[in-house]
């Protein structure tokens, strides 16, 4: 089986840099899908409490038999919940749904700052972290803006931020300031939803290398150093991406696809998600 490489994190940490996202996977499929995950070697899960799939999460864990510091589990603190009083029991609800004692990595899914309180959450989260409900925390879809304002008022700077990030939509600036504070940069929609599969330059580049594009695109990710968790329900495809560990991308290829960039945003702006 492929040994995944780890990222450290800057709490010392260590990340498995290949995961398994779940968003959008059903209750019906979301047992089989994980544990199809875990037999084809992946030890990362990324889930959240919105994707309404924890309990799927935590019984595929179960089933597999698989030891618990072997797993790495990452889940998410939903907008209506950053208040002080409401993060910590969230934290709790997410444990016992995901029938855990702590998670990995918790992350706060979005900052709606609109409603002014990620701050709020973002010193919840610290707490989080030091009743031992999670070994390290983050945050998600983040901009710039929003990562000072925790920098100056927290006292643990985010391990991760996880964002959009594909080929078509690079997000360099922000990849920069994640660098400069410290903050490894997770990429969500890595395939960009697989609009980015059909990209000429992509299918070229696979067709050259006798890979899939999901598998160009995949290795692209881990060798900028980012840390990421295609999603798949299809058991052929869960283990095609999870194939990326015999080839390398040459500097030009990594750099063919850094020119790809069209600020091809498919998600929804973090200043208006939530609002
Ligand atoms: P993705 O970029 O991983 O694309 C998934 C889609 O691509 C699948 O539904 C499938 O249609 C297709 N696909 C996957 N593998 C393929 C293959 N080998 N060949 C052909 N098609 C293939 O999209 P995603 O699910 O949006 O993102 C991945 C994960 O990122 C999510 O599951 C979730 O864990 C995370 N995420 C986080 C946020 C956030 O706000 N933090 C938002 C979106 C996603």
């Amino acid at each position: 089986m492929a040994n995944v490489p780890t990222v450290t994190l800057n709490d010392g940490t260590l990340i498995p840099q290949l995961g398994f996202g779940v968003w959008q996977v059903s209750t019906d499929d979301i047992v089989a899908s994980v544990g199809q995950a875990l037999q084809a070697g992946y030890r990362h899960i990324d889930t959240a409490a919105i994707y309404g799939n924890e309990e799927g999460v935590g019984q595929a864990i179960a089933e597999s038999g698989i030891a618990r510091e072997d797993l790495y589990i990452t889940t998410k603190l939903w907008n209506a919940n950053h208040q002080r009083d409401k993060a910590i029991p969230a934290a709790e609800e997410s444990l016992r749904k995901l029938g855990l004692d702590y998670v990995d990595l918790y992350l706060i899914h979005w900052p709606v700052p609109s409603k002014g309180n990620y701050v709020e959450a973002w010193l919840a989260m610290e707490e989080i972290q030091s009743k031992g409900l999670a070994k390290s925390i983050g945050v998600s879809n983040f901009t710039i803006e929003h990562l000072k304002e925790i920098e100056a008022a927290g006292s643990v700077i985010p391990a991760v931020n996880q964002i959009e990030l594909h080929p078509t939509f690079t997000q360099v600036p922000l990849v920069a300031a994640n660098d400069a504070l410290g903050i490894k940069t997770e990429s969500w929609s890595p395939l960009g939803q697989s609009k980015d599969l059909q990209n000429d330059t992509i299918v070229g580049l696979a067709e050259t290398l006798g890979k899939t594009a999901a598998q160009v695109i995949i290795r692209w990710h881990l060798q900028k150093g980012y840390i990421v968790f295609p999603k798949s329900v299809t058991p052929s495809r869960i283990a095609e991406n999870f194939a990326v560990f015999d080839f390398e991308l040459s500097t030009d290829d990594v750099a063919a696809i850094d020119a790809l960039n069209e600020d091809n945003r498919i998600g929804g702006h973090p200043d208006e998600v939530g609002a």
